[in-house]
């Protein structure tokens, strides 16, 4: 049969992360020792107290279906944790995910129609494009790749790019691919647009627990904020329980009403015996672990700047999560690009295309996140790893 497709699956690429993480496999099925920084996953195990709640869990007999948006006490729990970011939540406006990127699909599938702005901030974690485009949003990218990744210097070219059509702005912070964490000062700047042009706001904070030094600030905190934030958070990251698949979204009651009919009519609900180890997950006898890789993350954060910088990459350092985004394009031609209105040379897919196939270093191109001439690399590895892979990525010329 000649099936025929519906448009909105061909408005999609694949993921361009997964086809990194697909050819390194195959590099590594052939024998050869691949330094793999294209994942965006913590590299330790989960904590055991949340392991061993799991399978109490499923001990127990928690393994049928439960109610659609969450066992009670996971979403008591997460209201009271959100409460403590300054959120006013009740445990009613909380639908828990299987994986936060559900959460994500929820949310815009119910504020997104046809044509609907949606305004990403550049670089952005790639599933937001795509889930804008299946909903049949419109995009309006406003980059930030001029300010070292920072939204306060931005604030301006975000209010040029916002108008009363926009429907929805997606703020990650920290951030997914910079590791930029948003100053106070740039989210009372998107607050005050939000609020002068009445759009809601995704706040993606996924990578909240993982920062360095700073303290990350909930946007759905702020005054005027409450009535049209969607505070979307996991488990992947901070617990390192990425195959758990375990997420969720705070937002507004009327929000949250009609997202649970997506909800409910697709996944049913969250892995009931998953849910019973997110509530270990968030009790403080997780802490320690969090800490302890929240530590290890901003060793290792440290040591590969310092690396770039001997060999001469100036690399733009963010407070969180654990990614970097190294220049890889030539940064005068982009720079002047830039300054004439050009689009940046994008040869970053070449260089990262020499990295795995010649260095043996996976990594994503920056165009992949709406950032030419950047390469993303995750430094969930160990610092052995890293070393090499900074080794051979200057053996092959390629600093
Ligand atoms: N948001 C961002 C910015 C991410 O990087 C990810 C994972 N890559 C997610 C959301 C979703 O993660 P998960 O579905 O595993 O909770």
């Amino acid at each position: 049969m000649n099936m025929e497709f519906a448009d909105r699956v061909g408005r999609v690429e694949p993921s361009a992360t997964l086809a990194i993480s697909n050819l390194s496999s195959e590099l590594e099925a052939e024998g050869i020792d691949v330094v793999d920084l294209s994942v965006g996953e913590p590299d330790f195990p989960t904590p055991d107290n949340i392991i061993q709640a799991g399978k109490d869990a499923m001990d127990a007999g928690h393994t049928g279906y439960t109610s659609s948006n969450g066992i009670p006490a996971l979403k008591d729990a997460l209201a009271e944790k959100l409460n403590g970011q300054g959120i006013d939540a009740n445990s009613d406006e909380i639908i828990v995910t299987p994986g936060g990127k559900q959460g994500l699909y929820e949310a815009i599938n119910t504020l997104i129609d046809n044509d609907d702005e949606v305004v990403l901030l550049d670089p952005a974690w790639v599933s937001y494009e795509a889930m804008v485009k299946l909903a049949g949003g419109s995009l309006n990218r406003v980059d930030l790749s001029p300010y070292d990744f920072q939204l306060e210097p931005g604030l301006d070219d975000l209010a040029e790019a916002v108008s009363d059509e926009t429907e929805l702005l997606v703020v990650n912070s920290p951030s997914n691919p910079t590791g930029a964490v948003y100053a106070d000062a740039a989210l009372e700047g998107v607050r005050d647009l939000a609020v002068e042009h009445d759009f809601a706001v995704i706040s993606d904070e996924i990578y909240e627990r993982i920062t360095y030094g700073v303290e990350q600030t909930s946007l759905g905190s702020l005054d005027g904020m409450a009535d049209r934030t969607i505070t979307l958070n996991g488990f992947s990251k901070a617990f390192s329980m990425t195959g758990w698949r375990l997420g969720y979204i705070h937002a507004p009651q009327p929000l949250i009403d009609e997202a649970s009919k997506l909800h409910s009519h697709s996944v049913s609900c969250a892995v009931n015996f998953v849910q019973h180890a997110g509530l270990e997950a968030l009790s403080e006898r997780t802490d320690n672990s969090v800490a302890e890789m929240r530590e290890a993350f901003r060793e290792r954060r440290d040591m590969l700047a310092e690396l770039f910088a001997d060999h001469g990459v100036d690399v733009p350092v963010g407070d969180g999560a654990f990614y970097m985004m190294i220049p890889v394009g030539d940064s005068e031609a982009q720079s002047a690009s830039s300054a004439s209105g050009d689009q940046p040379r994008a040869d970053d897919q070449q260089w990262c295309e020499t990295a795995i196939q010649e260095a043996h270093v996976a990594t994503v191109p920056g165009s992949a996140f709406g950032a030419p001439g950047y390469a993303r690399i995750s430094y969930a590895a160990s610092e052995e790893r890293l070393r090499e892979a900074v080794e051979r990525l200057a053996e092959h010329d390629l600093l």
